[in-house]
């Protein structure tokens, strides 16, 4: 059955894509749509590699629609634009985050929060308004309106400014929303792999404390030396959760598996809040009394809208904030992505998209 949309796809991308639950990448070729209006064609340069495009190849949010093409962390280039297009020109570098489109009527879309709109469509594994699937930026290019795309700013490298368009703004949001950047926050960090190391670098900027906690003691070297925290904690050390109980105002939890949380909940000062962003698949054993003494509290945070992302981005070129990345070509893809399931990551994948995916075609 043809879905509405899909007599407009008439214009031919190639990309990699899983068939199915296995996660296995694979050349696939498609179709995008004509350039809209209010569209503009992008060619693709660089995409991230985010734990989530992990958690969706291999379906463990029970959501994914093969065949599926990951990717939501795309820098590239204006390579056409529609006639109303206003805010870029052809030419422009500009990121593209894990939103493409959403209602741009609710309170949330009124309120610059389309992240929070109920009606938003995903970069990849989301179904546009004119019912076609979204395929992400494991491509040569993808469409998009003008609304749902941010500026790269000269000054920043472009392949270690994809991770922000993900990475970035998942930490800068909450930071700034639970009231945790600034001097004189102590905020606790999580897991230390792709939003953890970024939300050291922007936790620093804002002029907060900052402590790692994490599972790896092998990585305390780069969270004091090379990201700037001010401690580190082992989470399986009893002896050092012990002694750091009650002392942060925050926690941004970035962890991507099950992980027990009332160590974490014990490390808040009364009034604390521990923000979950990790999307594990399994519910938290969390007892009550844990919260009550203290008035804690346990939010969640999805991402960032656009206009605070512009925000997120701009922020990070004045303040030279980069992603620490390992720069890997298309074919290394699901070699990345195993090494990603075991931790193996220091600490982002970027794939180089215009130097590394037409080779693949053949
Ligand atoms: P990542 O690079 O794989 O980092 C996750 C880190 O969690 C690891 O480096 C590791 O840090 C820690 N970890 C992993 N397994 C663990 C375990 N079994 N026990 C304890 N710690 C463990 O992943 P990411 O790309 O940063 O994404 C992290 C999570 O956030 C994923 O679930 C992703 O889907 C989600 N996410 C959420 C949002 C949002 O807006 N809410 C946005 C993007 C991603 P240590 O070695 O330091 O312990
Ligand atoms: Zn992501």
């Amino acid at each position: 059955m043809q879905r509405l949309g899909e007599k407009y796809q008439s214009v031919e991308a190639f990309g990699w894509a899983a068939r199915d639950s296995s996660g296995h990448l694979s050349p696939f070729v498609f179709s995008r749509r004509e350039t809209g209006e209010e569209e503009m064609r992008v060619k693709v340069l660089y995409c991230g590699v985010c734990h989530s495009d992990l958690h969706c190849l291999k379906n463990e949010w029970h959501s994914s629609i093969y065949p599926l093409v990951p990717g939501h962390e795309i820098v590239g280039e204006v390579t056409e634009i529609g006639r109303r297009v206003s805010k870029f020109s052809i030419g422009d570098k500009i990121g593209v985050g894990c939103i493409v489109d959403s209602c741009r009527a609710c309170e949330s879309c009124r309120e610059d929060q389309e992240n929070y709109c109920t009606k938003s469509v995903a970069t990849y594994n989301g179904v546009h308004y004119d019912g076609t699937v979204n395929y992400g930026g494991y491509s040569d290019h993808i469409v998009v309106d003008e609304r749902y795309a941010v500026k790269i700013p000269h000054t920043l490298p472009l392949a270690s400014a994809a991770p922000l368009l993900c990475a970035g703004i998942s930490m800068y949001s909450p930071m700034k929303y639970f009231g945790l950047a600034g001097p004189g926050k102590h905020i606790g960090i999580v897991g230390l792999g792709g939003l953890g190391h970024i939300g050291v670098r922007f936790a620093k900027a804002f002029g907060s404390k900052v402590t790692v906690v994490s599972s790896t003691a092998g990585k305390s070297k780069d969270a004091l030396e090379i990201f700037g925290a001010d401690g580190f904690l082992v989470s399986t050390d009893e002896d050092q959760m012990q002694a750091a109980m009650g002392t942060m105002d925050g926690i941004i939890d970035t962890v991507s598996a099950s992980h027990p949380i009332l160590p974490l909940i014990g490390l808040l000062k009364p009034s604390g809040k521990l923000v979950l962003l990790g999307a594990t698949e399994k519910p938290f054993d969390l007892h009550a009394f844990s919260l009550i003494l203290g008035r804690k509290s346990i939010a969640g945070s999805a991402i960032g809208g656009i206009k605070e992302t512009q925000e997120m981005i701009n922020f990070a070129a004045e303040h030279g904030i980069k992603a620490e990345i390992e720069t890997i070509s298309m074919e290394y893809v699901n070699t990345a992505m195993d090494r990603l399931a075991k931790g193996d990551v220091r600490y982002r994948f970027v794939i180089d998209i215009a130097n590394t995916l037409a080779v693949t075609r053949s």
